[in-house]
């Protein structure tokens, strides 16, 4: 999903409007919706198709951009066929304990695990889409069908995500049940600098063209991630 770099937001009185850096000021404040740069009023998120403008923004996403090209190049030079996939925020059993990409629904099973609350920074209202590794594997296995049946040189790219976001105050919650340590999330209104505010996939056209729905939603999949084994 990094090859989007921001999400995509509205603005209640002027539509779908591009989302600037948000100012230290405002995230200090407390205000942590991106600001509508007609209006400056808070904006709202929508979802994020594949046609979506891409954005990297750090030399991970760029290397995931490059890959994305370097594969489209190969199936129009020499007649291969390619489908790209483009995970949202996967958990599961057998995630890595501690790697650049456990991410935060790791972090907070591992605070629950030490005996302390899930911290959740800025309001929690950061949206994201949670999928499960088990849809992960259901779209890789849809993807290489659909390679096969394709006529010719192909490439298209898919986002793989639950199609059922959630906020990072729910993700903390859901873990937290999960864990039965009766530990309350602490929202704590710390932020990170480039973090992106909403990120909510479509999965729309992977439905569509790879016939791939996820199966495990984050009310089922989220708690049970909090008592499955790590690697
Ligand atoms: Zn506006």
């Amino acid at each position: 999903m990094v090859v989007y770099g921001e999400g995509r937001y509205t603005c209640p009185e002027h539509g779908r409007q591009p989302a600037a850096p948000r100012a230290i000021a405002d995230l200090d404040a407390g205000r942590f919706e991106n600001p509508c740069p007609v209006c400056a009023g808070p904006m709202g998120w929508a979802t994020v198709p594949e046609d979506a403008r891409l954005d990297p923004r750090s030399s991970y996403a760029a290397s995931k951009v490059a890959q994305e090209h370097y594969a489209a190049a190969w199936a129009s030079q020499g007649g291969g066929r390619v489908v790209a996939l483009r995970y949202h925020n996967v958990y599961g059993p057998g995630m890595p304990r501690d790697t650049p990409y456990s991410g935060v629904a790791a972090i907070f099973r591992s605070a629950l695990e030490r005996g302390e609350p899930p911290r959740v920074f800025e309001d929690g209202g950061q949206m994201r889409d949670f999928v499960h590794v088990d849809d992960v594997a259901r779209a890789n296995l849809a993807a290489i069908d659909a390679a096969l049946a394709a006529a010719g040189s192909s490439y298209a790219a898919y986002n793989v995500c639950s199609g059922q976001p959630v906020s990072i105050a729910e993700v903390a919650r859901l873990v937290a049940r999960g864990a039965e340590r009766d530990l309350e999330p602490v929202t704590t209104g710390e932020y990170r600098l480039g973090d992106v505010r909403h990120i909510v996939a479509s999965p729309a056209l992977a439905t569509v063209e790879l016939g791939f729905t996820a199966q495990v939603g984050p009310a089922k999949g989220l708690p049970a991630f909090a008592t499955a084994p790590l690697r």
